[in-house]
């Protein structure tokens, strides 16, 4: 914090040492694009998408400036937020159609997008003057034109803020709600955190940021023309993400100011030497500090230390660097995306890290309140009766019957296990009742509402919440923020809420934080609650899905094989959790192959084969019966 407003006073006093205007431009540059950049990462760092639009985005924001003031002759105060909100509906456009398709697609899709919006600036002759560009001259506040110093210094405090919303806005529930699409988007409609919706709004909150950039890179450069949106800046961007590090705003800063800085260097021969020199250097003492750490092996540094020094060496022997510019700048590229996968601030980060990470600043406090809070949302209902009713569901996968007209009735208030052979369908109902799968036919009630047909995020808030056979949390997230995402519906706050941190979203977020504690506390992770989940062991992982299920409020617990690669005492405490659960008025449906934890909690147990229910029961009943036997259990040793 203390050296980000060390750093923010330094870039404000720029034109005090320098009176040259050229690098007042210059840096007035890199923070217009670092605005972009802030907001570009929410999409690939945190979503993990691909734009490659942005570009496009930026130029909305440029000529929405421009032709608000051609035309209109609109103020500053009234372009700004124009710009801004233009391009957040010009984001919303983007990623409607975008998001139906991933990967590769989307990276096609976005980059059409960017095009098109080209093409279109470039045709628009009536409104954009087409390729003739629009002069934009520096704006007027408070009735007096702006000087380039002042320019720079709105700039700066534009970024500051931008910097401050962007920050606000990922350590909220939305940042969560974004971060968590990418560890795994299935988990997130299960914890009701819907991944389409929260996509969109990644794309238009970050189109956003593009928009703002956009007009102020109009006022900065008082002529914008088509030219300047182009593939070669879109690509730019990505890489300045990339570069920089993602997930950090200073990764963000820095790789603004490398893709600003980087052309105009390798124009200059004397500043390219000195600056290879210095980078040699830093690689050097990182590689050693790297290798002395343990963080890496002398063999794994061992490219990037000659690399570099080779590159260092090579500017002085060069005589021109004309000639071998795009070669220099291609090397660079390959480099980075070989060797810093995390950026230059990942690097760095990596090398000066302790061992302790987010999120232990809510240490645990010892009388840390249990999650009694699970069933509050139930008190008051009625104990009996049947929770979820499942009439002759049929799932087809192709020719085969995963599920081949099952009925399930659940009795509120009670354990009911699911077992059978793998493969006999178990999974496949669980999918079936959270939405993952819509079933072919039959019908399912729960709570006396149908569940067919509806997004898993909406079955999730309804009251369903689950585990997973195969573990689906957010890695890169802690025990805590896991928690957290299952608690997004606790939050009424919207993006002004977060962006203003107003005291309804304190308060939400400092329950979240209370409750997402007693959570882990019930699980007993409340020590482990700044660790990330893919540093936990397996068995802890798997109580840590628990908690994050528990943290929906749910009327109904799915589990699927949660003893599974746990160790014995580990096996004694997980029956004690599930009842725990069910001692809280919560249902649950147990699938599990550890026969002695299904006869020990269960009160009644489903027997599926192939598809097929073939028993139905109390434990001891099931475990009698001989079909039952002769399916699953086998002879009981002789
Ligand atoms: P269980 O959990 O009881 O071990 P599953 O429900 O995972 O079994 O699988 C039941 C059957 O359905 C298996 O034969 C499996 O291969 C098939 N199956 C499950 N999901 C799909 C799918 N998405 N596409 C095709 N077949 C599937
Ligand atoms: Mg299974």
């Amino acid at each position: 914090m203390l050296s980000l407003v060390v750093f923010l006073a330094l870039l404000a006093a720029a034109p005090l040492y320098t009176a040259n205007p050229y690098y007042i431009h210059m840096i007035g540059t890199i923070m217009i694009y670092a605005i972009l950049l802030f907001g570009l990462d929410i999409v690939v760092g945190y979503t993990g998408q691909v734009s490659l639009g942005h570009a496009g985005l930026f130029g909305v924001g440029s000529y929405t400036a421009g032709v608000m003031f051609m035309k209109l002759g609109a103020p500053l105060w009234l372009i700004i937020p124009a710009s801004v909100c233009v391009t957040a509906g010009f984001g919303a456009l983007l990623a409607l159609p975008a998001l139906r398709v991933t990967g590769p697609y989307l990276a096609m899709v976005t980059l059409a997008f960017g095009t098109i919006i080209q093409i279109l600036i470039n045709e628009m002759t009536f409104l954009t003057e087409g390729p003739l560009g629009i002069k934009v001259p520096k704006p007027d506040l408070f009735g007096a034109k702006l000087t380039e110093h002042e320019f720079y210094w709105l700039v700066l405090a534009l970024m500051a803020l931008s910097l401050v919303v962007v920050d606000r806005i990922l350590r909220s529930q939305l940042g969560r709600a974004f971060e968590a699409l990418r560890g795994s988007p299935v988990a997130s409609d299960c914890m009701g955190v819907s991944v389409y919706r929260y996509k969109v709004y990644a794309f238009v909150i970050s189109a956003g940021f593009a928009g703002l950039s956009g007009c102020l890179y109009a006022y900065s450069e008082q002529y914008i023309s088509p030219n300047t949106y182009n593939f070669e800046l879109t690509v730019l961007f990505l890489l300045a993400v990339i570069m920089g590090g993602r997930k950090t705003r200073s990764g963000a800063m820095l790789g603004a100011a490398i893709i600003v800085i980087l052309p105009k260097l390798l124009d200059d021969l004397e500043m390219f030497r000195q600056v290879s020199s210095v980078l040699a250097a830093l690689m050097l003492v990182g590689a050693v500090v790297a290798i002395a750490k343990k963080i890496t092996t002398p063999r794994a540094m061992a490219i990037p230390v000659v690399g570099t020094l080779a590159l260092a060496a090579f500017s002085f022997w060069l005589e021109s660097i004309t000639d071998w510019r795009l070669s220099i700048f291609g090397l660079m590229i390959l480099f980075v995306v070989y060797y810093l996968q995390d950026g230059i601030v990942g690097f760095f980060r990596k090398l000066t890290s302790r061992k302790t990470s987010r999120g232990e600043a809510y240490h645990a406090p010892s009388d840390a309140k249990d999650a009694i809070t699970v069933a509050a949302s139930l008190a008051g209902q009625d104990a009996k009766g049947v929770l979820l009713d499942a009439k002759g569901v049929l799932m087809q996968f192709g020719g085969l019957k995963a599920l081949n007209e099952v009925d399930l009735r659940i009795q509120r208030g009670t354990i009911h296990g699911l077992i059978g052979p793998n493969g006999s369908g178990k999974s496949t109902m669980m999918n079936v009742l959270t939405g993952i799968y819509v079933p072919t036919a039959g019908s399912i009630e729960f709570a006396g509402r149908s569940v067919v047909e509806r997004s898993s995020a909406d079955i999730a808030l309804s009251g369903i919440a689950r585990t997973f056979q195969n573990v689906q949390l957010f890695g890169e997230m802690t025990a805590l923020q896991n928690v957290q995402v299952g608690l997004h519906h606790t939050f009424n706050s919207n993006l002004f809420d977060v962006a203003l941190n107003t005291p309804r979203y304190q308060r939400e977020d400092e329950s979240a934080i209370e409750r997402g504690m007693g959570l882990l506390n019930f699980v007993g992770l409340a020590d482990l609650a700044g660790e990330e989940a893919r540093n936990l062991p397996y068995g802890k992982q798997r109580l840590l899905e628990i908690a994050r299920a528990l943290a929906l409020d749910p009327q109904l617990l799915l589990l699927d094989e949660p003893a599974a690669g746990l160790t014995a005492p580990d096996i004694k405490e997980l029956i004690a959790i599930i009842r725990k659960i069910r001692d809280h008025g919560i249902t649950v449906i147990l699938i599990e192959h550890h026969m002695d934890v299904v006869m020990s909690v269960c009160d009644a147990v489903s027997v599926l084969d192939f598809g097929q229910k073939i028993a139905e029961g109390k434990p001891a009943e099931v475990q009698a019966n001989e079909k039952v036997i002769e399916a699953y259990l086998g002879a009981p040793a002789a």
